[in-house]
């Protein structure tokens, strides 16, 4: 029943997220701010569902204690903060939003462009400091100008569209053929993109072969004087090789708002003894240096609060894994929990061979309408829609599931 199912959240989720998950009826108890650890425990072992940000840490030791729970949503991009192994091996389903600050990332970037091209960031802190400097030599119209965009994905493909109603003209390059949007070009390969691009923006994901993926060679290929912005992830661009090209002059500007070693609070960073080249970076001329804040809107917090409410739901009453970070996806037909006869049968288990028998001879005797399952690592996750049960049926099928060796969670929706 919906008005059983106990959510606690944390870290003053958004109230879109809150809204989508008390129209479902469930018991909602919302917090402001985080739970130090033992606090935390106490919390979590009634809670079928918890909402967090990135401040709660849900390590073993907290989800050891979390036996009730089914579900783990990350109001947020990183899951980091949560044990996602130990999760998936207790058929703990985690859900997070990656997608949702998209188009603000991709404003971010448009002001970065014309900020970057009219020395916006160096004259407005000449006169902070009192000085007047009237510039034109070196100052560029964004119009007509050569927009390259590296990783044509949710970003990249939002922005190619933003650029193009400015007048720019916009080449990309992906590892996959992305159909174009407007009258954007795809190029073969990098070195095409960055011999034709006046400004260069990364959108890219973080992987090993997008490590330095910015380097001196590539600076060497780009033209001189043109602009390049990073708003994908820190490791993506080699710092000091930036630092040379701006020396040198090869590059006009840049834009960052993403560092090799982020720090996990707000505070003093570039004087930490972390970080060696801060002193470097904030000596030069023409750069815009931002605390990875691309995402960061009122209008992504809300899109986040109803993205991952809405996965929450789905899990929740139809079992739908659909975005999961840590679980096999699997998606079935939504059904109506109220349809007379009809169940749904859920049965996440250990990934080792026999088990897809034993749990058909227990479906055996019903009518399976469909039934789906895949694997991830050590976890598998099985969905059966069965029509023609009973009430008492139900108590039996989920006991003799539930008696398997292989289970780690079962549940039957009806
Ligand atoms: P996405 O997955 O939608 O798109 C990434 C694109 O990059 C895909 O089309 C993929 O095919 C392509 N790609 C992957 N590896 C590549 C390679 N080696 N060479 C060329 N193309 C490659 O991701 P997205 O949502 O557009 O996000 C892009 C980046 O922005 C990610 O790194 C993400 O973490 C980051 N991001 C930053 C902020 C911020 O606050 N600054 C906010 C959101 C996302």
């Amino acid at each position: 029943n919906t008005e059983d199912i106990k959510i606690l959240l944390l870290e003053n989720v958004n109230q879109t997220g809150r809204d989508v998950l008390t129209a479902q009826g469930y018991q909602v108890e919302f917090l402001k701010t985080s739970l130090p650890e033992g606090q935390l425990i106490e919390k979590i072992r009634d809670a079928h569902v918890i909402g967090i940000r990135s401040k709660t840490k849900l390590t073993d030791k907290v989800l050891r204690e979390a036996k009730n729970l089914l579900v783990i949503g990350c109001f947020c991009i990183g899951t980091n903060q949560v044990d996602l192994d130990y999760a998936a091996k207790h058929g703990i389903a985690v859900f997070n939003s990656p997608f949702a600050n998209s188009r603000s990332v991709a404003e971010l970037v448009i002001a970065e462009i014309i900020a970057l091209a009219r020395q916006l960031g160096d004259r407005s802190n000449e006169l902070h400091r009192g000085i007047w400097n009237k510039v034109s030599a070196k100052c560029w119209e964004i119009r007509g100008k050569t927009l390259g965009i590296v990783g044509y994905g949710h970003i990249g493909s939002q922005l190619s569209v933003l650029a193009e109603a400015m007048g720019m003209s916009v080449i990309y390059y992906d590892i996959l053929t992305l159909m174009a949007m407007g009258s954007a070009k795809q190029v073969p390969n990098l070195d095409a993109l960055l011999q034709d691009a006046d400004f260069v923006t990364l959108h890219v994901p973080e992987t090993p072969e997008t490590k330095d993926m910015i380097s001196t060679k590539q600076f060497e290929k780009m033209k001189t004087g043109s602009y390049l912005i990073n708003a994908s992830r820190g490791t993506v661009v080699d710092i000091p090789a930036l630092i040379e090209a701006m020396r040198s002059g090869k590059v006009a500007g840049a834009a960052l708002d993403v560092y090799p070693n982020e720090p996990a609070a707000n505070g003093n960073y570039f004087n930490s003894q972390l970080n060696q080249w801060g002193e470097e970076l904030t000596s030069l001329s023409n750069i815009i240096l931002t605390p990875h804040i691309g995402g960061s809107t009122e209008e992504a917090q809300r899109a986040i609060g109803v993205e991952v409410s809405d996965a929450l739901v789905r899990y929740i009453n139809q079992g739908i894994t659909l975005g999961s970070v840590n679980l096999p996806e699997v998606t079935m037909r939504s059904i109506t929990l109220d349809e007379p006869n009809h169940a749904r049968v859920i049965y996440i288990h250990r990934n080792v061979p026999g088990v897809l028998r034993k749990v058909n001879e227990i479906l055996a005797e019903h009518n399976v309408d469909k039934q789906i399952s895949d694997s991830k690592g050590d976890t598998a996750y099985l969905m059966a829609d069965i029509s023609d049960v009973k009430t008492d049926d139900i108590k039996k099928i989920h006991d003799s599931l539930d008696s398997l060796p292989s289970r780690i969670v079962t549940r039957v929706l009806y």
